[in-house]
């Protein structure tokens, strides 16, 4: 029996680049996107076929922004809002550009 899947693969934000973890049950597999990327294909080694729809973040190009000023590109991480991941983890999750500003400010030791 197949199994329509409507998830959306959530963009992110994964040590300088943004990335998507792949919305099927089980799939551990993620995926790197291009800016604007429209759609997600699990494709590669051990990837499931699955394809779906990216969701990106309203303001990327901001979050993007924010991000590339800090020096450390594995500093340059973004979750979306509620992303399970960072809920588990206990990391920022759906953070504005401002905000990332301030982390970047608070890390930097800058006031
Ligand atoms: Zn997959």
């Amino acid at each position: 029996m197949a199994t329509l899947i409507t998830t959306r693969a959530r963009a992110r934000v994964n040590y300088g680049r943004w990335i998507a973890d792949c919305p099927r049950p089980y799939c551990a597999n993620a995926m790197r996107l291009t800016p604007g990327q429209a759609a997600f294909h699990c494709g590669g080694e051990g990837g499931c076929q699955l394809v779906a729809e990216v969701e990106w973040p309203a303001d990327a190009v901001g979050i993007w922004a924010a991000l590339v000023e800090r020096p450390v590109p594995g500093t340059r991480n973004w979750y979306p809002d509620d992303h399970a991941e960072a809920v588990r983890l206990g990391l920022p999750h759906g953070q504005t550009a401002a905000e990332l500003r301030d982390e970047t400010r608070e890390y930097e030791g800058v006031a």
